[in-house]
């Protein structure tokens, strides 16, 4: 009886924080600028990911639990986005530019992680779903919908080594790179002999100055 007394009316209960496929597609729509194949595999994708790993709220009360690694920077990744909360600029995201639809998800506080990859088979199987489709992206939309995970997904539960400064929150020692005058956070420097340098400077460059 006093466990009864303890539940609240049902109307002030808490809303169930995990939202429906729907609701995430709606909301993957809006932050994407559209709804698209890729949307529909991102947000399931994410969805699988926090079920396995039991994180049900993921933008609340669990939101400092999550990190998530993405495999590629497509359509999808913006999904995964909206589902688990996690960006870049909160250090939650990792990008791994391997272009695979696939993504890892992290509980930091348990040290569970589960990749879900996106099966090569889930394609051909959409087109065969809607053969009378002839817009690739619209027949995946509408059968990525329904498909199960297993026919959507393969999982794999994982270990990710994660080190202090790749946590959310790090607060590391902030050096200057001793040629560009640059300074480095999250010790992402790289040291050749006495000399501490920015891994520009170190030769790891994308760009090149023009002079
Ligand atoms: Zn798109
Ligand atoms: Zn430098």
């Amino acid at each position: 009886m006093a466990r009864m007394r303890r539940l609240k009316p049902l109307k002030e209960r808490a809303p169930d924080p995990m939202k429906t496929l729907e609701q995430y597609l709606n909301d993957a729509a809006v932050a994407h600028g559209h709804l698209c194949a890729g949307q529909v595999l991102g947000v399931r994708l994410a969805m699988l990911g926090l079920k396995k790993l039991g994180i049900e709220d993921p933008q609340g009360k669990d939101r400092k639990r999550l990190v998530t690694f993405v495999e590629i920077d497509r359509c999808a990744t913006d999904a995964v986005m909206v589902v688990t909360g996690c960006r870049l600029g909160k250090r939650a995201l990792k990008f791994r530019d391997w272009g695979k639809m696939a993504a890892t998800f992290v509980d930091v506080e348990t040290g569970k992680a589960v990749r879900v990859a996106a099966r090569e088979s889930s394609k051909s199987l959409a087109k065969s779903m809607h053969p009378n489709v002839t817009d690739k992206n619209q027949a995946q939309m509408l059968a990525y919908q329904v498909m199960t995970d297993d026919q959507m997904f393969q999982t794999q539960w994982v270990h990710v080594e994660l080190p202090p400064e790749e946590f959310p929150g790090f607060k590391g020692e902030r050096v200057v790179c001793e040629q560009c005058g640059e300074g480095i956070n999250f010790r992402r420097e790289v040291r050749r002999g006495a000399k501490v340098l920015c891994r520009a400077c170190a030769g790891e460059r994308y760009y090149e100055p023009i002079v």
